[in-house]
């Protein structure tokens, strides 16, 4: 190890900073150094490039302009010995895991095991390109509880609600005591005690310092799940034509609520064949619960393509058999029958679709960002009115509202907390007022000494 060795437990942020997503935190104990995330930031990314059309050539291009930082031993590219000792990733949404791509494959990354299955079914999904290419990456894979010692350091990851299923918060044991990392975490979904049995295992362990998301702090709602499922059910009572549902790839709760939505309506849920990949792999996963691609109420929609990828090839075919597939004149034919996922990038299928009247699009995801997608409001409105499509939006975020964040900061009682993965830091940290734990408004590429 070449890295200076001090006595004290430090981190340094390299991403999430003033920024929602992109973490990538660094802590180094004695000479031990973990990092906690490797997100791709989308929003220094957004400002330089657009693909496909402006697309970063290398990592040369993305050091250069910040999106990558510059850090010694941890990337592929660089010839020098390993600098740090492991990746520990709280969850499979990209602004967490995409910058995986670039690290040395010699050092360990550990994640869930749900994490893995979600990764790689990405990575068997869309073309390896420059920036999300983790295919030959070897995940050591944990559970809740399980604790890993990295040298001077142990690591315990604890389940927590959140958009993607088989997120974590880490609760880290260092030399200077107890560090709660919370990832990104609500307590507003189908699985809030998970985040309070993480809540009540951060309090127990009396962290000295605590990293947390606040992300929520300008869109705050007071909604969950519950309620989400409610208004999807009032619709799809209602709805005459095709009900067309937007939301994000990963976001398996959401899918579940419109699969049983879809049931109760004597409709079908008919999703991508991306989804249908993602959701057949996610069945080996014992403690999800996803419906089977052959159930009655799925269906998976090819879209017209002159050409499909193997591996959609192979699906397809395999759903064939089943008669398990439908193409867009098919469901153009029952479309009183269907809810068809939908992302606004198969807007052109609509042409062959032809809503009917009384047809509606439900947007079930955030706006106008979302960890997967960007939308272009104008042509989506656009697209909308040509076909007299309503638009409903129906949604509630994957993060923790400010209250909530406020009290469960209060109970941790932590000396420092770090906001991250936010645009709000000075907001959030007047918000929290004169509590117990001292607010610090983090500065990219600092090391903070606890
Ligand atoms: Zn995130
Ligand atoms: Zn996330």
């Amino acid at each position: 190890m070449t890295s200076v060795v001090t006595n004290r437990t430090a981190l340094t942020f390299y991403g999430g900073v003033n920024e929602i997503g992109g973490n990538k935190i660094l802590l180094q104990d004695h000479d031990t150094r973990v990092f906690f995330d490797f997100g791709m930031s989308f929003s220094a990314r957004k400002q330089f490039y657009s693909p496909p059309f402006l697309s970063p050539k290398n990592e040369k291009s993305l050091q250069e302009l910040g999106i990558l930082p510059i850090i010694n031993g941890v990337y592929n590219f660089d010839p020098t010995p390993p600098e740090a000792d492991a990746f520990f990733v709280s969850h499979g949404h990209l602004d967490h895991a995409g910058y995986l791509s670039f690290i040395k494959r010699e050092i360990p990354v550990f994640c869930g095991e749900t994490t893995e299955i979600i990764l790689r079914t990405l990575s068997d999904t869309r073309r390896a390109d420059l920036e999300f290419n983790v295919a030959d990456i070897k995940f050591n894979v944990f559970r809740t509880g399980t604790k890993i010692q990295v040298d001077n350091i142990v690591v315990e990851p604890l389940h927590v609600d959140h958009s993607i299923p088989g997120a974590y918060g880490f609760l880290i044991y260092t030399s200077n005591g107890t560090i709660v990392y919370t990832g990104d975490f609500r307590d507003h979904g189908h699985k809030p005690e998970m985040t309070d049995e993480f809540v009540e295992k951060a309090q127990d362990s009396e962290p000295v310092a605590v990293v947390t998301e606040a992300t929520n702090m300008t869109g705050a709602t007071v909604s969950n799940e519950v309620e989400v499922e409610a208004k999807l059910d009032k619709i799809a009572s209602q709805v005459d034509g095709i009900m067309l549902a937007e939301f994000g790839y990963s976001d398996i709760d959401r899918l579940n609520t419109f699969y049983r939505i879809a049931r109760k309506h004597q409709r079908c849920l008919a999703v991508s064949v991306r989804q249908a990949y993602l959701l057949d792999a996610l069945r080996s996963d014992v403690h999800l619960q996803v419906p089977a691609l052959d159930d009655d109420g799925i269906m998976v929609f090819r879209k017209s393509k002159k050409r499909y990828d193997k591996w959609e090839k192979q699906l397809i075919e395999r759903l064939n058999v089943e008669n398990k597939t439908f193409d867009v004149f098919d469901v153009s034919k029952q479309q009183c029958r269907v809810i068809l996922a939908v992302s606004f990038y198969d807007f052109e299928e609509l042409i062959n679709l032809q809503p009917a009247a009384g047809s509606c699009y439900v947007l079930s995801a955030s706006e106008p960002f979302n960890e997967e997608m960007e939308i272009d409001y104008e042509r989506l409105i656009n697209w909308l009115s040509h076909y007299g499509l309503p638009q409903y939006h129906v949604h509630v975020s994957g993060h923790m509202m400010p209250l909530q964040l406020k009290a469960v900061l209060e109970k941790m009682r932590a000396e420092e907390v770090f906001p991250i993965h936010t645009e709000n830091a000075q907001l959030f940290k007047k918000f929290m007022g004169k509590v117990d734990s001292q607010v610090q408004i983090v500065e990219k590429g600092r090391e903070y000494l606890l």
